[in-house]
């Protein structure tokens, strides 16, 4: 039996995060990062015993299998949407992220305390959970849907389009999970209008402050915005149109790993 081996990855020091950190992985099975994770300078970290291969990029460390090769296409536009990330959010994200790219197809993606695991070179969405996440899932799936997802082509609607209205809203926000895909529709839909409407450093705010559950979540919404949830949510009703002639911040771009990989 092969042993795995145990290396020891080096992190960054993030510095004036103050954040108490709670971490996990997308489905809400383990919970994420508040904010940007903290780290101490050096983690020690098991890799899995096929991710023999180390690659080197400006902010970000691929540990890979020997049968892998880096798309070089991927690992630029990866580094794009970081500048992108952080020049939009004016936030501090790890000077250096360690990055686990699988080898196995299918197995999607996912975010541990300290990196990124993906089957692709890139992925935004995973990022996006790894540069700003909240304790709500609703709001972190919104991000990373609106700011770093192709999946569902970020800044246009889509899939199925759900009709607005705010009970919706706020059972989304309440309990992600019962009707995820319309959840990640209303998510994706408000985290963007939020945006728009307030800026990025209020909802850089109602990330850092919000928790799992809705009554908490409810009254980080009235101290950052000073509108109870009820409020904002008829406003961005009213705003459909107005949202939808909104362009994408400077920078934002569309690419599919799953596409360009196999090229
Ligand atoms: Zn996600």
């Amino acid at each position: 039996m092969k042993l795995r081996r145990k290396i020891t990855l080096d992190i960054v020091v993030t510095s004036c995060l103050v954040n108490p950190l709670v971490f996990g992985d997308l489905d809400g099975k383990v919970s994420l990062a508040q904010g940007i994770p903290k780290y101490t300078s050096r983690e020690k970290r098991e890799l899995p015993a096929w991710a023999t291969q180390k690659h080197k990029t400006e902010h970000f460390i691929y540990y890979f299998s020997e049968q892998d090769k880096p798309n070089l296409k991927s690992l630029e536009a990866q580094e794009k949407h970081y500048e992108f990330f952080k020049k939009t959010f004016q936030i501090e994200v790890p000077q250096q992220i360690s990055y686990i790219k699988s080898p196995i197809k299918g197995s999607g993606g996912f975010v541990r305390r300290g990196y990124i695991n993906s089957q692709w070179w890139f992925h935004p969405h995973e990022a996006v959970h790894f540069y700003l996440t909240s304790r709500n899932k609703f709001l972190r799936e919104g991000i990373a849907e609106a700011f770093g997802t192709t999946f569902y082509q970020g800044f246009r609607d889509f899939g199925k389009k759900t009709e607005i209205n705010s009970e919706k809203l706020i059972s989304a926000i309440e309990n992600f999970a019962k009707n995820e895909g319309e959840s990640r529709y209303l998510a994706n839909n408000f985290v963007r209008w939020l945006y728009f409407k307030e800026g990025s450093a209020k909802l850089v705010s109602l990330f850092r402050k919000s928790t799992s559950d809705l009554k908490g979540t409810e009254k980080v919404f009235l101290d950052v915005y000073k509108r109870n949830l009820q409020t904002l949510a008829e406003q961005w009703i009213n705003e459909q149109e107005w949202l939808s002639k909104q362009q994408p911040p400077e920078g934002f771009f569309i690419y599919k790993p799953w596409t360009e990989e196999k090229k």
